[in-house]
């Protein structure tokens, strides 16, 4: 279901946010996965979790002061706090916002009735919208046959569905990491997914350790920098951080009135 955006036009007095348009929460740190690309680096068991219900108050006040159009959980591996994804796409859902979007690498479990049951959780929840992590790098730790399985089981819950591969150098690169990636995704052709464009790694954490000897002199950017003085997505750390504030001891509206970039 996306219905209207539900915002009223009150937000707070901050032009560095007048073209807010995007939420994104990076759930958890921890992860399934030990990937040599991934920008993060190391992914330590356990640590810092956002609070589902802050979170989930959190969309409402953005979404209900700004035209939000996408609403993104990542991590990390999302779904292995799939209840607090659950609350915040609901969240997003109760406020209109169109795009209720997870990237996922759809490993959380190995029991194939638990990954039925979050698929049809997240359905629930409103999520419309999954970009599923699979090449050469994923799948060097990630067991592909569970993967599967969640791809099914999104599929039957009717959830837009994307493979969303990442590439060294380029897409059309002729390296062992693409060329493996070419023959994981020629696997899934009897599921019948589309392959979105996937991202072009940059060197940040295990990539730049791992996979130097690939960053010739035209070195990509990282896509995800936001101009500080255009902010047009507010990103959530698990440990509640956002802007200059934390939304586990302060109220989002208030980090968000008193934003200002750093000179
Ligand atoms: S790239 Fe994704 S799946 Fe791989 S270790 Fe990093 S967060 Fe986990």
């Amino acid at each position: 279901m996306s219905g209207e955006l539900l915002y009223d036009g009150v937000r707070p007095d901050n032009p560095h946010l007048s073209n807010l348009s995007k939420i994104e929460f990076v759930i958890t740190y921890a992860c399934t996965g030990r990937c040599i690309h991934c920008s993060e680096g190391d992914h330590p068991a356990g640590g810092a979790n956002i609070d589902a219900d802050i979170a989930a108050d959190a969309v409402r006040k953005i979404a209900g002061a700004y035209p939000i159009k996408t609403v993104m959980t990542f991590g990390g591996e999302p779904l292995l706090h799939a209840d607090t994804v659950c609350k915040i796409h609901a969240a997003a859902r109760e406020m209109g916002v169109p795009r209720r979007q997870i990237i996922t690498n759809g490993y959380f479990s190995k029991v194939p009735a638990c990954i039925t049951e979050t698929a049809a959780a997240l359905a629930a929840a409103g999520v419309n919208h999954i970009l599923l992590s699979v090449d050469a790098f994923h799948q060097a730790t990630i067991p592909l046959d569970i993967v599967r399985c969640f791809a099914k089981a999104v599929t039957a819950q009717d959830i837009v569905l994307r493979l969303q591969p990442a590439w060294l150098v380029n897409a059309a690169d002729d390296n062992p990491y693409n060329n493996r990636t070419r023959q994981i995704l020629a696997g899934f052709s009897d599921m019948d997914i589309p392959v979105g464009d996937g991202n072009i790694i940059f060197p940040s954490g295990n990539a730049k350790r791992y996979l130097s000897e690939y960053f010739g002199d035209s070195v990509p950017e990282n896509p995800y920098i936001e101009d500080p003085y255009d902010v047009r997505c507010v990103s959530f750390d698990p440990d509640g951080g956002v802007l200059d504030g934390n939304v586990h001891r302060q109220d989002v509206m208030d980090i968000l009135a008193n934003y200002r970039p750093i000179r």
